[in-house]
């Protein structure tokens, strides 16, 4: 039985005392939804901060993004060890990284195992465009970032990630994909090719989170499908009543 998974991508939004004060409101509701995992990803600049605020709570703290190399002249960069000391989680390949930053299946691959072999659990984040679903490529899309990003892991490996399904077109929009539409990927393209690589057992324990205007009037509608493990959640989770509301259908479903 998969727990359901609800994280917040607050993206490039919040400053410190922001921050504080999002997961302050928060905190009221979310430490006591033990049921469920529940995570937050604040920008880079709000982490020290957030790990002490959440620490013995239940409630995770993700970076949006981290480097693969372990030190060295990358300004600008987050080496691992540095968001290990702080996170548990790590969102990578989110699709703003792929379009602005140029990030490829390749460099996805090599953020994954460097956040595995820092006992990081990456959210890999996945999704096809608009003009790859109208050309009816969404599986082959898929299927390509999953063998791509996470090509070379072992089972072991695989039993330590967290997918995000997250189509471009939905991302951000308020264009939502349907929740049986959604599940139809994530049961039958993204589950199977988990499965391919690291066998059914293992691909059955990975959570798949959907991600892509997921707010509080349509949480419950994606978390009653078979194979939508939580939400991935951009815009609503900037709130704490709206991010709050969708963890509690999570709770709830
Ligand atoms: C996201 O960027 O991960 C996301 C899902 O955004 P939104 O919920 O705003 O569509």
């Amino acid at each position: 039985m998969r727990k359901k998974f609800v994280a917040g991508n607050w993206k490039m939004n919040k400053t410190m005392a922001e921050a504080r004060q999002l997961i302050t409101e928060l905190l009221l509701t979310l430490k006591s939804l033990d049921g469920i995992d529940r995570a937050v990803c604040p920008p880079a600049t709000s982490l020290p901060m957030a790990a002490k605020l959440l620490e013995g709570t239940g409630v995770g703290l993700g970076a949006q993004n981290m480097y693969w190399e372990e030190s060295g002249a990358y300004t600008g960069e987050l080496a691992p060890a540095m968001v290990a000391e702080l996170c548990g989680y790590v969102i990578i390949g989110h699709s703003e990284r792929r379009q602005y930053f140029g990030e490829t299946d390749e460099t996805v691959n090599l953020k994954v195992k460097a956040a595995l072999s820092h006992g990081l659990t990456p959210i890999v984040c996945i999704g096809e465009s608009l003009e790859e679903k109208q050309a009816g490529q969404t599986a082959v899309v898929v299927s390509r970032q999953v063998r791509g990003g996470l090509a070379g892991l072992t089972p072991e490996d695989g039993a330590k990630l967290v997918i995000a399904y997250e189509p471009i077109w939905a991302i951000g929009t308020g264009l939502a994909a349907t929740a049986d539409d959604a599940n139809a990927i994530h049961r039958d393209v993204v589950r199977p090719a988990l499965a391919e690589m690291f066998g059914e057992e293992v691909a059955q324990g990975i959570q798949i989170q959907y991600g892509g205007s997921v707010k509080p009037d349509n949480a419950a509608n994606y978390f009653s499908q078979s194979d939508i493990d939580g939400a991935l959640v951009g815009g609503a989770s900037l709130k704490a009543d709206s991010f709050a509301a969708i963890a509690k259908a999570a709770a709830e479903a």
